[in-house]
């Protein structure tokens, strides 16, 4: 018993399963996860979710990759780190020489570290000689951040999460946060239960927090940025707003007003189908809180007018005087474990770490002067770009870390066409994923329980994860593997350890001027903006707005309606989400046997009256089709939705929805209007 206690480690670390950030310790003896022990988690003190506490069997999977893969025809053969770097170097030099740096692209991964984000556009940028960097925050919060920016300045949850709990209203928009944020959504429900907080929630679909809530309303698809701007108008017209405010931190309010004023009751009722008198009490509720705190996911952001709508609300928050205070504020939930960080770290392809425009002279020379190179001068892809570029001939390599991007991306088909034409593609993952399928080379990158680095949640929190085990087989951490090739490339890099990247980031990133790990040893953690002495920011307003005069502005935006309506064809509206039980498409928990066994497979939700008038019941397979693509999926009948709206979980073992979303994008980021998808649906016989 000695000898095996001995063997016992608890090692603290962050869950890698969404942007929430619990920490905990976990347990382990040899390779065996023994338990997850939250104790002392900034965010969640002793809470955890059922992926946090139990989704950790994928670490010794089967389907772990243990060393490197070369593609051998339609199969894979392992080689040496030797023999993949050699590959890599003649490719990488091959292509550059031939076509310039800007034949190859990279795209890191916001499940990976801070450390790991910022090498990967270090290699990109300094080593190979691009600005094509992005992540796959293009997919979802891209959006967010810029109807923020474009307002207040920062895109960032203008709180903590514990500050939710002070809010008089809580108005959820376009988010589940009851499957995808569970942890922090706890918190609103003990506030609205025990403690008299409002809840108002605004979706297509009858979620948990909805069941909860004392006002739900669905506004038709789409026109969310329309009720916005229509209880706007309404505030304003019965002087609800907040004029004192207004004066001394806002600028731009007369453009705003004036935009507003299409924005009436009857137009409003008319486009969104949400009924007058619910927009008067919507208005009130705001107007009389004791704090605003407007929570928002992909139902707002994944759109064609996903960034309006994301300026809309916020321009709500500004009129009713619902920032710098806790307990106000806009929270756009990001959701992977490290979206917030791996955009913050400058994985995209306009901006260094912090944001620093990579068309700003000056900022570029400070990172020249400090990596000893001449760096690009113009904005590099993004991922959707990439793929066309990919399909128009003058993409010709990719190297993609820890991302599944052909069950990601939408439209999977038209993505699949294009990963198939590259002349080089590298994947590296802990899993050999549905996108290694088309690799030429694959890479076994370490879990996150075998590595050092930190994570940022959604609250700008960054933590310490610690290594726990020894990654698996050949396999290395990602920011090993990163400066492995980019020394193969003559960039003479040095990095010992995570710690080393963290300092550079801090000396060349003044968001980050005083992150370092003693600061963040254990369960410390600092919230962004982390100034050069330490102190860090829980509320993200304080004294100003970063922008030059100190002030926010309203920024008007209109009604901009979907790329993809319903047809006589395709007649039904796809939405599709994630479950409470699986973590994206599901490559980590659908590897984890007591998960799976819960929630084995995704299904597509229909509504009873719908089921009715097609003759089916739950567990009957139908075929789902778009013009892009189709799935055979399993139903189940569920009052969750309504009419001819259906809800598809996007974890699916086998058929991504993504097999049916379309190219069409946010105008101004490019993230894919998932949530715009029209479909029909056809019953299949029965087995
Ligand atoms: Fe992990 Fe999120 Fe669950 Fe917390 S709420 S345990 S971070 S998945």
């Amino acid at each position: 018993a000695e000898m095996r206690n001995a063997r016992t480690r608890r090692t603290k670390t962050v869950c890698t399963y969404c942007a929430v950030g619990c920490s905990f310790e976990v347990w382990t003896r040899d390779r065996h996860i023994l338990k997850i022990e939250p104790t002392h988690g900034p965010a969640n003190g002793i809470s955890t979710c059922i992926k946090g506490k139990f989704a950790w069997g994928h670490i010794n999977s089967s389907d772990r990759l243990t060393s490197p893969l070369l593609r051998d025809g339609d199969t894979f053969r392992e080689i040496s780190w030797e023999e993949a770097l050699d590959v890599i170097e003649a490719k990488f030099k091959q292509v550059k020489q031939d076509h310039g740096p800007d034949a190859l692209a990279f795209i890191a991964s916001s499940k990976c570290t801070n450390e790991e984000s910022f090498l990967m556009q270090k290699l990109a940028r300094a080593v190979i000689g691009t600005n094509n960097i992005d992540n796959c925050a293009r997919y979802c919060q891209n959006p967010a951040t810029m109807g923020l920016q474009r307002t207040v300045g920062y895109g960032g949850d203008s709180g903590s999460i514990a500050d939710i709990e002070r809010a008089g209203l809580v108005l959820i928009v376009g988010a589940n946060p009851a499957e995808n944020h569970p942890v922090l959504c706890t918190r609103i429900k003990r506030s609205h239960k025990h403690r008299g907080q409002r809840l108002i929630v605004a979706d297509l679909r009858k979620h948990e927090m909805a069941e909860r809530a004392d006002i739900f309303f669905r506004p038709n698809p789409s026109t969310d940025a329309v009720w916005m701007n229509g209880v706007a108008r309404y505030i304003l017209d019965h002087k609800l707003h907040k004029p004192e405010f207004i004066d001394q931190w806002v600028n731009n309010f007369d453009e705003y007003a004036r935009s507003l004023e299409p924005y009436t009751l009857e137009y409003t009722e008319q486009i969104t189908g949400v009924p007058a008198a619910t927009l008067i009490t919507v208005a009130n509720e705001i107007a009389a809180a004791d704090g605003t705190c407007i929570l928002f996911a992909m139902g707002v952001t994944q759109h064609c007018g996903g960034s309006d709508t994301a300026t809309s609300l916020s321009n709500l928050l500004l009129l009713t005087g619902n920032y710098m205070r806790p307990g106000a504020g806009a929270y756009p939930l990001r959701g992977h474990n490290n979206v917030q960080g791996a955009s913050d770290l400058g994985s995209m392809p306009n901006v260094f770490s912090g944001y620093q425009k990579v068309d700003d002279p000056d900022v570029r020379a400070r990172f020249e002067a400090d990596w000893g190179v001449t760096l690009p001068t113009t904005t590099g892809k993004d991922n959707h770009q990439m793929i066309d570029a990919i399909l128009e001939g003058t993409l010709k390599v990719l190297y993609i870390k820890g991302e599944d991007t052909i069950t990601s991306d939408s439209n999977a088909n038209y993505v699949a066409s294009a990963l198939a034409k590259l002349e080089f593609f590298i994947v590296q993952d802990i899993n050999f994923s549905e996108t290694c399928r088309y690799a030429d080379l694959v890479l076994p990158a370490a879990a996150s329980l075998e590595k050092d680095g930190t994570f940022t949640s959604t609250e700008r929190r960054i933590q310490r994860i610690y290594k726990a085990l020894e990654p698996l087989g050949e396999s290395k951490p990602d920011w090993e593997i990163i400066q492995l090739i980019a020394n193969r490339m003559g960039g003479n890099w040095n990095y010992k350890h995570p710690s080393e990247i963290m300092a550079e980031v801090a000396r060349l990133t003044p968001l980050f001027a005083g992150v370092s790990y003693e600061r963040l040893e254990g369960f410390n953690s600092l919230q962004w903006p982390v100034h050069a002495d330490g102190t860090d920011s829980p509320l993200l307003f304080v004294e100003k707005f970063p922008f030059p005069d100190g002030k926010a502005r309203f920024y008007p935006v209109e009604y901009i309606p979907p790329s993809e309506e319903t047809s006589a064809i395709f007649d039904l509206h796809l939405n599709n989400g994630r479950l409470l039980e699986h973590f994206e498409q599901g490559s980590m928990t659908f590897r984890t046997a007591g998960i799976k066994e819960i929630t084995p497979n995704g299904f597509v939700e229909v509504s009873p009256e719908l089921a009715t008038e097609r003759g089916i019941t739950s567990g009957r397979y139908v075929q789902i089709a778009s013009p892009h693509g189709k799935v055979r999926v399993q139903v189940l009948v569920s009052d969750r939705v309504q009419g001819k709206q259906l809800y598809m979980s996007l974890n699916s073992v086998e058929e991504p929805v993504n097999k049916l979303t379309s190219s069409y994008t946010d105008r101004y980021t490019h993230t894919p209007a998932f949530k715009e998808t029209a479909v029909s649906m056809t019953v299949l016989p029965e087995q």
